[in-house]
């Protein structure tokens, strides 16, 4: 985007947002509908907005307009509700090792710096039609997604709805920074917690703190072990893990358990996680464990295909195995019918990319074009507890709308180039 359409964009969210010459009935003319829950797109539909909520949805013949409601014509377009992306971390910036990497990020950047990144990471998913993430914790910059999340919502930055879990947690040996000098107490990018007693003391702070998800990492480092299978080194134990779920439950709130494969990932799902991240390597007893317990399986799948270390190299063939195992386990999970949403580890890949490129890799992988805009748009609501509030074009439902040019069911790159975005009722961007 050109400095030019940040500003004109600026200021078109400055105005609506201040309630200027907003009209408090919008009413969309839509070409094409995918609303998101529906099996099949419709055509021709008339979509009524009454301050942030949609009011109605009904085919333009039987259609009255509200007299006096500003008319947005997508007559032209592919008309969606905003998408979820349910896992991101707006704390990173898909960090060069070339520049110092992961560890520089926690180093030398203080927490300012990185909480205006932070905004910046979030306006981007926002023009893109990401109205909606669950952000999986700030690597290091302790509760600044709180903070974000406040700005969002005072309406000073311009941003998606965000649902954060502020620090997550891991063990000893469980997360970097790591491979200083054994002397040096070095600051982490998660919590580190030892037994069920500090498991269960960091959910209950980071909960007190705003936390709206408890983000656990289950696995850490991996490797291609002795079978050949992609191995990887356990953190929480089941105790732990059970302090935390608990406690967290107990809120009403879920756990999400970054969790690569073996002993940490079945330590995640005996331990009660509600989603599996990653997945990488899920074996049979695992996906049938997650069909007994209803847990959600949030893949990252293009993440994988990036920064390989060379072919002839362990830390290589490891990459390399880490694509190919999450591949599997994804076609296994969906054919078995576990409840797959859209999740991308953008931050671990530069917000210059786009939000939306996950899509083509799940209909690569098999996945029906509608089902994968399900599971950035419905299916992540109802993992949410947002059920017919977001993801999902339909009375009640706050009006979260974007636009696309031509048929995402034939071509679903074209999700990539959103040209109109609305959040809560008010236009962000509009080309
Ligand atoms: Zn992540």
């Amino acid at each position: 985007m050109t400095n030019l359409r940040w500003t004109a964009c600026w200021l078109l969210w400055g105005v609506v947002a201040l309630g200027q010459n907003a009209p408090s009935v919008i009413v969309i003319r839509a070409g094409t509908l995918i609303d998101g829950k529906s099996d099949k797109p419709r055509s021709n539909q008339i979509i009524v907005i009454r301050g942030n909520r949609i009011e109605s949805v009904s085919a333009e013949a039987n259609a009255k307009t509200p007299a006096g409601a500003a008319v947005i014509d997508l007559s032209g377009k592919t008309v969606l509700p905003g998408l979820i992306d349910s896992h991101t971390h707006i704390f990173l910036q898909g960090e060069d090792p070339a520049k110092g990497g992961y560890d520089a990020n926690i180093l030398s950047q203080g927490l300012a710096l990185r909480a205006l990144r932070a905004g910046v990471a979030a306006r981007r998913a926002l023009e893109q039609g990401f109205t909606t993430l669950r952000d999986v914790e700030t690597e290091g910059a302790g509760y600044g997604d709180v903070g974000v999340k406040q700005a969002i919502n005072l309406g000073y930055i311009p941003g998606p709805r965000l649902f954060i879990s502020t620090r997550a947690i891991s063990t000893t040996a469980g997360y970097m920074l790591e491979g200083y000098a054994p002397e040096l107490e070095m600051p982490k990018g998660a919590q580190i917690v030892d037994g069920p007693v500090e498991a269960r003391k960091a959910a209950r702070e980071q909960l007190d703190h705003g936390a709206d998800w408890i983000k656990v990492y289950m696995t850490h480092r991996s490797w291609v072990g002795k079978n050949g299978e992609l191995a990887s080194q356990p953190t929480l134990t089941v105790e732990e893990l059970r302090a935390i779920v608990d406690e967290t439950h107990g809120w009403g709130k879920k756990v999400a358990c970054h969790a690569y494969s073996g002993i940490g990932l079945h330590r995640a799902l005996d331990g009660g996680c509600d989603s599996i991240e990653h997945g990488l390597d899920l074996d049979d007893a695992a996906i049938s464990q997650m069909l007994k317990q209803g847990t959600w399986y949030v893949p990252t799948l293009n993440v994988y295909y990036t920064d390989w270390a060379p072919a002839d190299t362990p830390d290589g063939q490891r990459d390399r195995l880490r694509a190919s195992a999450h591949e599997v386990s994804f076609k296994k999970a969906r054919k078995a019918g576990v409840k797959i949403v859209y999740g991308t580890d953008m931050g671990g890949i530069p917000w210059t990319e786009p939000v939306a490129q996950d899509f083509p890799r799940m209909v690569e992988f098999g996945m029906q074009p509608m089902n994968a805009i399900q599971s950035a748009t419905s299916r992540a609501a109802v993992m949410l507890d947002m059920e017919g509030k977001i993801g999902v074009i339909a009375p009640g439902a706050f009006a979260d709308v974007i636009a696309v040019n031509g048929d995402p069911l034939l071509d679903i790159k074209l999700l990539e180039n959103v040209d109109f975005v609305m959040k809560d009722g008010q236009v962000f961007h509009s080309k």
